[in-house]
Order: C-alpha cells, then sequence, then structure tokens
C-alpha cells in the first residue's frame, strides 16, 4: 500500500539545544560594521526584563538581509550560542504548502514548540518567501497569504515573559509586505555585508588554517583577487583548491591551485548572474508582451509605437509614453481607461503565464508590477480628483470639491479608485486569458531582440517572421 502521510506528519523543525550551540560570534568574520549592532541584540535576548521594566520593548522579529552566502544562518546561530538560548531552524518552504491550512499549521506547531523550547530564537530561512508582497497579487495562493497572517498573529501574541525572538534571513529586502515589518513585528534589519578587503582576508585565514597549503600563499593576494566573494564563496574556494591539490597528489595546496579554483568559481557565479539575469529579461519580456496586446487590442488606447525590454534607467521595458498629468484634461474617460488598462496588463500577463507554467512559483511575479499598479492607481486618482471622471453625476461632483481632504472624501476617491482598478485587473484578465500564445510570441520575440517597432509586433501578430537576426537564445 502507498505509505501515504499526511502533510501535518511532515513538518521537520531542526531544534538545538543552547548546551549543543558552540557558534560564537567570532566565528562571523567580516562583519565588524554590523558587530555592535549584533551585540546590542544579544544583550537583549540575554536579558530582556533588563529592557522591559525600563519601559523599553525587545524585539519580537529581526530580519537579517544580505546576498546569499555571507553567512546570515551562521550568524543567527552565533546569536543563539551567544546569547545561550535554544535553536529552531526551519526554512520558508517548511510552510509552502498547496493545501489551504496546512502551512498556517505548520506556523502553530512552530510557535508551540518554540513555547515549550523558550527561551528560544526561531530562526527562518528565506522568509521572503513567506513574507513577500508579490504573494498578494496572487489571489490563488490564499493559503501562503493565511501562513503569513498566522505568523503574524503568532507575533502580535507574543508577551515578553516568553522570551522567544524570531529571526528570518532573506536576500531581497525590497519584496516584502508592510504588514510584516510594522513595529512590533520585522521591525528590526539588519544589513549582513559582504566582505570588504578585510573581512575577505579574515575570512580566507579562518578556513586556510584548516587545510596544507604551500609557504607561499600570500592571504593579501588571495583577498585581493576575490572581490565581490562571500564568506561561502571563499570557503568554497579553500576547499576546492585543497581538493584539486589532493586529486593532483599533492600534499599542499599551491597558488596555481587557488588561481585555478577561483577562476572556476567566479564562473560559477557568472552562470548564476546570467541565470537571473535572464529571469529578469523573461519576466520583463513577458509584461511587455502583455502591455504590447492589451495596448493592441484596447478600444481608444494610445498608438503603440515600440516595445523594449532594454533596461533604460529605472525601470526595464516601455511600451509606450504614458501622457503625463498636465495632459490629462485632453483624455477622455476611454483614454484614460485604455491606459489604466495597459499598466495593468504587464502584471497580468506574467499572472496568466506563470500560473499556467509554474503555478507553485507564483513568486516568479515581479516587483516590477508593483510599480504599473501604482501608476495605474495614480492615473485612476486623477480622473476621479482631479476631472471628476466616472462621477455618478457626471463630471460636477467631484470636481468641485477637488480640494475637499476630508476622510469623508478621500474614502469615497478609494473606493472609487479600488473599484476602477478592480473592472480593469478583470477587463485585463478576461483580454489577456484569451491570448496566452500571443503572449509567449511576443514575449519570445523581445527576448531575442530587446525591442519591437510597432510594425514589427503586427507582423508578429499576423505570424509573419522578422527578417533579422535574433541576438540571443531563447
Ligand atoms: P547565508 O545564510 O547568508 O546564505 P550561510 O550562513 O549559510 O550564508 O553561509 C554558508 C557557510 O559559508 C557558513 O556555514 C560558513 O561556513 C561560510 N561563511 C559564510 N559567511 C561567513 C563569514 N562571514 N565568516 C565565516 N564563514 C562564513
Amino acid at each position: 500500500s502507498l505509505d501515504f502521510k499526511s502533510p501535518d506528519e511532515m513538518a521537520k523543525f531542526e531544534i538545538k539545544m543552547a548546551d549543543d550551540i558552540d557558534t560564537r560570534l567570532d566565528d562571523v568574520k567580516g562583519i565588524e560594521e554590523i558587530k555592535d549592532e549584533i551585540r546590542n541584540l544579544i544583550k537583549m535576548i540575554k536579558d530582556p526584563f533588563k529592557y522591559t521594566e525600563k519601559g523599553a520593548k525587545v524585539h519580537k522579529g529581526v530580519l537579517l538581509f544580505g546576498d546569499p552566502g555571507v553567512g546570515k544562518t551562521l550568524l543567527a546561530r552565533a546569536i543563539a550560542g551567544e546569547s545561550g538560548v535554544n535553536f529552531i531552524f526551519c526554512t520558508g518552504s517548511t510552510f509552502d504548502e498547496m493545501f489551504v491550512g496546512v502551512g498556517a499549521k505548520r506556523v502553530r506547531q512552530l510557535f508551540q514548540t518554540a513555547r515549550e523550547k523558550s527561551p528560544c530564537i526561531i530562526f527562518i530561512d528565506e522568509i521572503d518567501s513567506l513574507l513577500s508582497k508579490s504573494r498578494r497579487f496572487a489571489k490563488e495562493h490564499s493559503s501562503n497569504r493565511s501562513t503569513l497572517n498566522q505568523i503574524l498573529a503568532e507575533m502580535d501574541g507574543f508577551n515578553e515573559s516568553e522570551n522567544i525572538i524570531v529571526i528570518g534571513a532573506t536576500n531581497h529586502e525590497g519584496d516584502l509586505d508592510p504588514a510584516a515589518v510594522r513595529p512590533g513585528r520585522f521591525d528590526k534589519k539588519i544589513h549582513v555585508p559582504k566582505p570588504d578587503l578585510d573581512g575577505r582576508k579574515d575570512i580566507l585565514k579562518l578556513y586556510l588554517e584548516k587545510v596544507n597549503i604551500t609557504d607561499d600563499i600570500e592571504v593579501e593576494k588571495l583577498g585581493k583577487m576575490t572581490p565581490g566573494f562571500s564568506g561561502a564563496d571563499l570557503e568554497n574556494l579553500v576547499n576546492t583548491a585543497i581538493a584539486d591539490a589532493v586529486h593532483k597528489d599533492k600534499t599542499h595546496a599551491d597558488m596555481k591551485d587557488f588561481e585555478e579554483a577561483k577562476d572556476r568559481i567566479i564562473m560559477g557565479i557568472e552562470r548564476k548572474n546570467l541565470h537571473i539575469g535572464n529571469r529578469i529579461r523573461l519576466n520583463t519580456a513577458i509584461r511587455e508582451a502583455g502591455r504590447a496586446l492589451t495596448c493592441y487590442y484596447t478600444e481608444g488606447s494610445q498608438k503603440l509605437y515600440k516595445a523594449t525590454i532594454v533596461n533604460r534607467g529605472a525601470s526595464t521595458g516601455a511600451t509606450f509614453t504614458l501622457p503625463d498629468e498636465s495632459d490629462m484634461i485632453a483624455l477622455s474617460k476611454e483614454k484614460l481607461l485604455a491606459h489604466i488598462d495597459i499598466c495593468l496588463g504587464g502584471m497580468a500577463a506574467e499572472e496568466i503565464i506563470f500560473k499556467e507554467f509554474s503555478p507553485d512559483n507564483m513568486n516568479a511575479i515581479s516587483t516590477e508590477g508593483g510599480k504599473h499598479l501604482a501608476r495605474a492607481t495614480n492615473l485612476a486618482k486623477s480622473g476621479v480628483r482631479e476631472y471628476g471622471m466616472f462621477g455618478e453625476e457626471g463630471s460636477s461632483f467631484i470636481s468641485s470639491s477637488k480640494d475637499d481632504t476630508s476622510d469623508e472624501f478621500t474614502q469615497m476617491v478609494d473606493l472609487k479608485v479600488k473599484e476602477i482598478l478592480d473592472e480593469s485587473h478583470e477587463r485585463v484578465h478576461n483580454l489577456l486569458k484569451t491570448k496566452t500564445k500571443e503572449i509567449e510570441l511576443l514575449a519570445k520575440n523581445l527576448f531575442w531582440y530587446d525591442y519591437l517597432t510597432e510594425e514589427e509586433i503586427k507582423k508578429i501578430l499576423k505570424g509573419e517572421k522578422l527578417d533579422k537576426y535574433h541576438i540571443r537564445e531563447w
């Protein structure tokens, strides 16, 4: 028979009792600039009452953010080791469950365990998969929303005598749900930096001590040839060099082994970055395809002239120019709605494509889509506030009170704006849902060519081939 375990039974947290943790702050090298901050945090965890009895609030949640491999996990262990508290380790994906409510249930188990082991630190690696705000656009993923809500509810419910602190690690700081970083939740953020030259030398020394190296190895030189390396990369460098030396039946790793190891590691890092680069290009291409198609199929939209995924300044992609505020007066309701639709077209395309091809990876939806949402919101707001558009009694009811800042008025505007955005979102979704083939086709071409003119877009949609050279592989 099938050995079917209910998902509940599979929740596993790694629990380390305080006495078994021998990691100390000194084991984490190259983070001098944040050590004082960490020491203060440790003081607080060790003796919270010293703070609370004087009216100071102790942190319930701390976010460590920084590139992969800089030592966030190591640091969290060191904090537990120094504070003499127990340590519970888990990763965000532990809670990623397609069954509604399972994630939330695991969160309850986790905090229950933490209460039993208090005082303790709960460490959640890759916490962005739980706290990320892109989740909010993925309505299907209400189970994740309930996971997040459960974490926040547990944290809100801590009382100070419970002595539990949640430390989350993430690579992306920007993408977190505002509700998660409010005071009393993850309100302390610490950036764990990549090591500078001195830091790299300290880390290298730590790992070089453990292996056989020839006398000509200079830490200074190794440090200088590894800018951008994380602690994990440096550890990897030492391990690779010594392993290569042993493969060659040498007793000690020499400079050549280190040079070669460095080149291999850099190649690996570049490939990773390239991969990420392609991933961003892909997201941008899908989004721009969505906007271009919305533009193409929407009555009243401004003429489409060019779609591009080449990075121009802060934002990637520009299907067309939006009117600035001074042009707004000349816009009809139809045109304004078309603009709003186009703004939301990018996000909708991402939602549709990623749901179809990668349903458990809705995180792939980019934050760039959020910027377009903000733009759409502003357009709708100006429409309602400034020009009285969409007012029940034609254009008079709101425009006469456009300087009105009363709560009632603001609330009315917000409601109206939300209604406009919801309708637009639905309209665009319904449109693009029927155009997944075209989104894919346009996105591929954008990915290949970087930009497409209006003529080219029309050709592609007619199924004709473009006579230009591909610049890259799909
Ligand atoms: P992160 O959690 O930031 O991805 P980790 O803490 O998992 O990074 O780092 C992986 C390993 O790399 C650590 O266990 C340690 O062996 C090494 N390492 C990373 N950063 C440092 C550092 N600053 N000092 C010493 N070792 C480090």
